[in-house]
C-alpha cells in the first residue's frame, strides 16, 4: 500500500494517463512450439518413471530431452512449486520473470518456460493442462502463475519472527542437494523463482496486491510439459496445500503430488529441432 499523504497531482494528469498501451514484447517474432507435432507425439506416451512428492516436502526428478513430464494431483487439492535446471549446467535455470514478460502472469498450453540469461531458450513447453478451462475468474485470478516466488523461511522470519523449515524454498534446497550431491549451502543459491503449478492467484483490483485463493485442482488433474533440453526438476508440495488459507505452517491440509516422466514413440518427434542457446555474442558493446 502506497502512502498518499504527500502527493502532488499535475494539471495534465488525466492526459498523461490516456496514452495507449503497448505490449512490451511482441509475440509475432517469438519462436513458437510446433504444437501439432507435440500433440501427435503425446498420443503414444509410455511412462518411464514416477516420483511421488510427499506433502510439505520436495523431490527432484530427471527428464531427458524429447520426453514429456506430468505433474499430477493425486490425493487432494495441492499446489506445487516447480524449479527446472539444465541437467548439464545448473547455471541455466528457469527464468520466471522473463517467462511472465514474454507470455503472461499465468501460463498454459503452448506457452514455454524460458531459461535465464545468457542462455534464454525454451526449457520446456506446456502441452496439456486439464485446468485450462479455468481461464480468468471474476476476481481476475488464474492458475499456474509465474508471479509468486515461493514460500521461504526468510520472509517467514521477517513477517512472523519465527522459523519454519518446510517452506518450498527449503524443500527445493534439500531436494536439489540430494539429487546433485551438493551440500545445502551449495544447493541453496541454485533454487529460484518457481512456476506455481495449480496455484490460483491474481492481483487485487484496488491495491494490486498479490492474492491467492483455493486451487480448483482435483485428483486426476495434471499439467504436462515437453522437455526441450535435458532437465533436472524439483517439485515441492507447498505447505499451503490448496493455498486457500495460509502457507509457511503446518496448519492446513496438505497432499502429495506425483511426477510422471513419459517417453514418446520412436520417430514421433521427426522434424523437431532442439532449441539452441541464445546467439547474442555477449560482447555488450
Ligand atoms: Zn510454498
Amino acid at each position: 500500500m502506497h502512502s498518499t499523504s504527500d502527493l502532488v497531482v499535475p494539471s495534465d494528469a488525466a492526459e498523461r494517463r490516456k496514452r495507449r498501451r503497448v505490449v512490451v514484447y511482441p509475440v509475432e517474432t517469438l519462436p513458437i512450439a510446433d504444437l501439432d507435432l507435440l500433440r501427435a507425439a503425446r498420443k503414444g506416451l509410455t511412462t518411464v518413471d514416477e516420483i511421488v512428492v510427499p506433502p510439505r516436502d520436495a523431490r527432484a526428478f530427471r527428464v531427458p530431452q524429447g520426453h514429456f513430464f506430468r505433474i499430477v494431483s493425486i490425493d487432494g487439492p495441492q499446489v506445487g512449486d516447480l524449479n527446472l535446471w539444465n541437467a548439464g549446467n545448473l547455471a541455466e535455470r528457469f527464468f520466471s520473470g522473463k517467462t511472465r514478460a514474454l507470455h503472461a502472469t499465468h501460463v498454459g498450453v503452448g506457452d514455454r518456460l524460458w531459461s535465464t540469461l545468457p542462455y534464454l531458450r525454451p526449457m520446456a513447453t506446456i502441452t496439456h493442462d486439464t485446468l485450462g478451462w479455468y481461464g480468468w475468474d471474476d476476481d481476475g485470478a488464474g492458475v499456474h502463475d509465474v508471479i509468486g516466488t515461493r514460500c521461504d523461511p526468510y520472509t517467514n522470519r521477517l513477517l512472523k519472527g519465527s522459523d519454519y523449515h518446510n517452506c518450498c524454498h527449503s524443500n527445493l534446497t534439500r531436494a536439489l542437494a540430494s539429487a546433485a550431491d551438493l551440500s545445502l549451502a551449495e544447493a541453496e543459491p541454485h533454487v529460484h523463482d518457481v512456476l506455481n503449478v495449480f496455484m490460483c492467484t491474481g492481483f487485487t483490483r484496488d491495491t494490486h496486491q498479490y492474492f491467492m485463493k483455493a486451487s480448483p485442482v482435483r485428483p486426476g488433474d495434471f499439467l504436462e510439459l515437453f522437455a526441450e533440453i535435458d532437465l533436472v526438476g524439483a517439485l515441492s508440495a507447498c505447505p499451503g496445500g490448496d493455498c486457500g488459507e495460509t502457507h509457511s505452517s503446518d496448519t492446513v491440509a496438505c497432499y502429495p503430488l506425483k511426477v510422471e516422466v513419459l517417453r514418446p514413440e520412436p520417430g514421433a518427434l521427426a522434424g523437431w529441432a532442439p532449441p539452441r542457446e541464445n546467439a547474442y555474442p555477449r560482447t555488450h558493446g
